[in-house]
């Protein structure tokens, strides 16, 4: 049976319990355990599908289709293993079940309620989860204290009675604040979160403390004497550089070996890091950069395009380099023209992204790379732009749009499939989740990806439309990329230019520090040969 880790946070938000839930979970799986992450989000949303990047980053896709918190592609990244929608559990998806047991009468006329309805359900998909694993580690999303988080925490407090109390530890990530004023960290906001814990019936067993400043041995102490744990669970985490240092910072804390302490897992097998000391290295110290621009339309929020940075990161690694990312947002494009935004980009990429806003600056990015010959790379949205622009200025097709951006347009070159129309709300079906794609031998995609048949996780509406693929190919636009079994087409490239490419899907969603993606890898590796040439 499966043991839990159990980890909340308190204090503040943002304090890094997802890469600390991830961190712990590549510690336990280097050392031999098979690992399953939860996140928990207490958002009455079913899933972050429909959630807006400007509040909430991206939204993580799972080769299921789930759409899910960026804090599973941590997870992804970090334990190298892909996840599913079992893997994400929100407060909305446990009402929704609830509710529609309750309406099929699978109560049986008794009152549903939060307790034990709602946190039975919670507890139920956490058991399920744990099937064939040994820990099964359980990000709480929010803060302690929060009214909406209640029921998961008292759901991971029945937990313990239900898997029993040596099955299950809790993890407490808090802040130790430095109050500059005082020259002094302060414990108290830690006391009180604990305290809140305890309220609810929950005794912390680890109390992970974030600190600007390192803690002496008698500010533990004192922790440890006022939330009642020992003096050895209380583990100072300083600010880290790059978050891929975490797993080796918390291993060298003994953060790991306390866990499966607690949890009396027997473990004579140290974890081998050396591949994450290679990555930290790299990312740190490597001796030249090339910077990317990144030509996005949610570029105020930091963690929109987080997948395609740090997919931009894994693959500087691979040839250490260092990748800077200059954020460009693509109405500025048609504001201030490619030349005052682009100029001097090594490699651009085109990220994902819905709706028309900012639409013709990245069309307009598009012939900036293919005219002068700069690596590109468009991901999703990014190349059906790159076909429109194809199609408009190459093809001389007048009015060559998507239809996402003009219903009415002449030549939809990106277009809804009738199969998809009026199947939502919001107009259509989203095509989710891993799709095979078989490569043309001989192309870029092929070379990058060394292989036939590849599988890549998609999140659009839109699709290349097949009336006018001739009309591209004998324009010279190759497709190099298709969806055999559906004939759609998923890659584009042009064998004309140094390096410009585009795939349907969202290459950077598989990619990971220890085994970065190969179109990234190719793509920055055509940016290194730019620069070297300019
Ligand atoms: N908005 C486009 C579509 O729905 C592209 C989506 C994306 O880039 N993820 O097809």
């Amino acid at each position: 049976m499966a043991k839990y880790v159990f980890i909340t946070g308190g204090v503040v938000s943002s304090l890094g319990k997802g890469i600390t839930a991830a961190s712990v979970g590549t510690l336990l799986k280097k050392r031999g355990f098979k690992v399953s992450i939860i996140k928990v989000d207490p958002y009455l949303n079913v899933d972050a599908g429909t959630m807006n990047p400007f509040q909430h980053g991206e939204v993580f896709v799972t080769d299921d289709g789930a759409e899910t918190d960026l804090d599973l592609g941590h997870y992804e990244r970090f334990i190298d293993e892909p996840l599913c929608s079992e893997n994400t559990v929100t407060t909305g998806k446990i009402y929704a079940r609830v509710i529609e047991k309750e309406r099929r009468g699978a109560y049986l006329g008794g009152t549903v309620q939060v307790i034990p309805h709602i946190t039975n359900d919670i507890q139920e998909r956490l058991v399920q989860a744990g099937e064939g694993r040994d820990v099964v580690i359980v990000e709480i999303g929010g803060t302690v204290g929060d009214i909406e988080g209640l029921p998961f925490l008292e759901a991971i407090r029945q937990m313990s009675n239900r898997v029993g109390r040596e099955n299950v530890i809790y993890c407490h990530v808090t802040l130790i604040p430095w109050l500059e004023a005082a020259r002094e960290l302060k414990t108290k906001p830690t006391q009180h979160s604990v305290q809140e814990l305890r309220r609810i019936g929950i005794l912390p067993n680890i109390l992970v403390c974030r600190t600007s400043h390192p803690m002496d041995e008698d500010m533990k102490n004192k922790i440890a004497l006022f939330c009642t744990v020992p003096p050895e669970a209380v583990i100072e985490v300083p600010d880290e550089p790059t978050i891929y240092n975490v797993p080796l910072s918390l291993y060298h804390r003994k953060l790991d070996s306390l866990i499966l302490k607690y949890l009396s897992i027997s473990c004579e097998k140290e974890p081998d890091l050396s591949d994450w000391a290679l990555v930290v290295d790299r990312f740190m110290n490597a001796p030249k950069s090339v910077e990317i621009a990144l030509v996005g339309k949610y570029i105020q929020h930091k963690d929109a395009y987080l997948s395609v940075v740090e997919a931009l990161y894994h693959a500087g690694i691979s040839h250490n380099v260092k990748v800077k990312v200059r954020s460009v947002e693509s109405t500025d494009v048609e504001t201030q023209g490619v030349e005052a935004m682009l100029s001097g980009a090594d490699g651009i990429l085109i990220p994902g992204g819905f709706g028309s806003r900012g639409i013709e600056g990245k069309i307009a990015t598009v012939r900036h790379a293919r005219e002068n010959k700069i690596p590109l790379l468009g991901i999703c949205l990014g190349m059906q732009m790159m076909v429109i622009e194809y199609a408009r200025n190459v093809c001389r097709l007048a009015g060559a749009h998507s239809q996402e951006m003009d219903p009415a347009t002449i030549h939809p070159v990106i277009h809804l499939m009738q199969d998809q129309v009026g199947l939502d709300k919001l107009g259509g079906t989203m095509r989710l989740g891993a799709y095979n794609c078989d490569l043309v031998a001989g192309t870029a995609a092929a070379r990058a990806y060394g292989a036939e048949r590849i599988s890549e996780r998609h999140r659009h509406r839109y699709e290349f439309n097949n009336t006018y693929r001739q009309r591209l190919e004998d324009a010279g636009l190759k497709v190099s990329g298709i969806c055999t079994e559906r004939d759609l087409v998923e890659i584009v490239e042009l064998p004309a230019h140094p390096w410009f490419v585009g795939g349907q899907f969202h290459a950077e969603l598989k990619s990971r520090p220890i085994r970065p993606h190969p179109l990234f890898v190719a793509f920055v590796g055509a940016a290194i040969e730019n620069q070297e040439k300019n």
